[in-house]
């Protein structure tokens, strides 16, 4: 059985390799042709087992040439990153040891504290042993904050909601922005607040949460009843990478009687702190009650691995654990198991592939990415601002760049045409091969956005990306 892995493990290795080496000289995505979907969809249950060579070789042919699009220099859509190569060799090597990370004393479960830690140094943000823990993705890891929040908050209006329930709560209001992520209506939905309880506070021009409407909010429904509990701030929206101003949503949240928590949403952002351009518009960020992370997005870790780091431990014990407290002090003074700090029990070994994906780049090598996509966004912005035909709907703040298709002089569209041909751009786009976008909705207008994660993205991919724009554009506002 070992040496069939062993040859299989060889040839899966130069299939893959050869897979990343080709990746550039591709199409950056295709839709799948109906036989090789088809196949895949009506695969029969095997009866039969097969050899792991054939299996690898099975897999060169029926899914390796299909790929999302990610991984190629010219992908720029919603915010998937490409593999990093020491991730990818750590979600192997992870697999073969196959642990549960629920705790104990295994080399996996020191890991996760390590690279928990260093997550934490890389964006600033304080942490305390046991402040944090590795987790699907940013969704679940903003269930987890949020949960403590939630419970934060019942505790001081002497509720035990893990006993009674969210019926024994007043109603708890939550503020976002129009542009927070859907996660965080999710996490409210399921946690029994209700997304009606999350207020959409105003935004800025810049499309950051606007403090001072958030001041009167906050006084509105103080005096209606309403008990706040939470803000959330984005390290970096997913519209347009706008960064809110988190010290003074820090200080609204630090100065009020209800001791509202706050939570920042750093999921494709917070790694952009290491650019050193950017890096003054988070400040604040290391004040917040909790705040989710993706390494599965800037940083290239193979997904699946989101990370929630919070200031005070406890919080996630006292929300999370069911280990009875005769049995936590048998080892008075330890952390506990990773599974008393959030849903997972059985959890997989994602350290592996956050330390080597860390750990092949160092922090220096990190620092040189982010700020490469970051100023490869900047220039995309000044490229499209350049050119006539296209209309830039948004200051870049850090590698996402969000614009619109508007052919100027004789051959400008009315407002409405222009909405038509700007939500059918992104996918004509994709369709074209050579450049992937998706599409947005900023203040009304239909719009592209590009997202820049791939440090290997040269200046005249942006110029392929913008010349496909142009012409899907200008082929779409003749056919439309
Ligand atoms: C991707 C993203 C999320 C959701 O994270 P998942 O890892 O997909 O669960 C939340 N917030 C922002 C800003 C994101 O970019």
């Amino acid at each position: 059985m070992t040496s069939d892995f062993r040859s299989a493990g060889h040839d899966a290795v130069e299939l893959l390799a050869d897979y990343l080496d080709g990746l550039p000289a591709r199409s950056v995505w295709t839709p799948m042709p109906e036989a090789a979907r088809g196949a895949l969809l009506d695969a029969p249950l095997p009866e039969r087992g097969t050899e792991l060579t054939t299996l690898v070789k099975t897999v060169g042919e029926t899914v390796l040439p299909y790929p999302m699009g990610n991984g190629h220099p010219r992908f720029f859509g919603w915010v998937n990153a490409a593999p990093a190569p020491a991730g990818v060799l750590g979600a192997l090597a992870g697999a073969a040891m196959n642990p549960s990370s629920a705790g104990g004393d295994h080399a996996d479960v020191h890991l996760e504290r390590t690279v928990v830690r260093w997550l934490a140094e890389l964006v600033g943000f304080p942490h305390p042993p046991g402040g944090g823990l590795l987790t699907s993705g940013a969704s679940m890891a903003t269930i987890v904050a949020l949960g403590a929040a939630r419970n934060r908050a019942a505790a001081r209006l002497g509720v035990d909601v893990r006993q009674d329930g969210v019926a024994a709560l007043p109603p708890l209001v939550g503020y976002v922005s129009a542009e927070t992520h859907s996660c965080v209506r999710k996490a409210a939905e399921l946690l029994g607040i209700g997304s009606r309880n999350l207020k959409v506070v105003a935004t800025d021009a810049e499309g950051r949460l606007d403090p001072a409407a958030l001041r009167s909010q906050l006084d509105a429904d103080r005096a209606a009843g309403l008990v706040p509990f939470l803000v959330v701030g984005s390290a970096g929206t997913v519209n347009t990478g706008a960064i809110d101003d988190l010290a003074a949503l820090a200080d609204v949240c630090e100065r009020s009687a209800e001791g509202i928590w706050f939570h920042v949403d750093g999921a494709y952002g917070a790694f952009g702190r290491l650019d050193p351009v950017s890096a003054p518009r988070y400040a604040g960020l290391e004040r917040a009650d909790s705040l989710a992370l993706d390494p599965h997005k800037w940083l290239g870790v193979p997904v699946d691995c989101g990370c929630v780091l919070v200031r005070d431990a406890e919080q996630l014990r006292g929300t999370f654990s069911l280990v009875p407290a005769y049995l936590r002090d048998e080892d008075a003074g330890s952390l506990g198991w990773f599974s008393e700090y959030g849903i997972e029990q059985t959890r997989p070994f994602r350290s592996l592939k956050v330390w080597a994906t860390i750990a092949a780049a160092g922090r220096e090598g990190i620092v040189r990415d982010i700020s490469r996509c970051c100023t490869l966004a900047r220039t995309l912005g000044q490229l499209v601002e350049q050119e006539p035909d296209l209309e830039l709907l948004a200051p870049v703040e850090t590698s996402i760049v969000a614009f619109r298709y508007r052919p100027a002089g004789e051959r400008a569209l009315s407002e409405e045409r222009l909405q038509q041909v700007n939500a059918a751009l992104a996918v004509a786009v994709q369709q074209r091969g050579r450049a992937f976008v998706t599409g947005t909705v900023l203040a009304g207008h239909e719009a592209v956005r590009a997202c820049l994660l791939n440090a290997a993205t040269t200046e005249d991919d942006l110029r392929i990306l913008l010349d496909e724009v142009l012409a899907a554009g200008a082929a779409l506002g003749t056919e439309l």
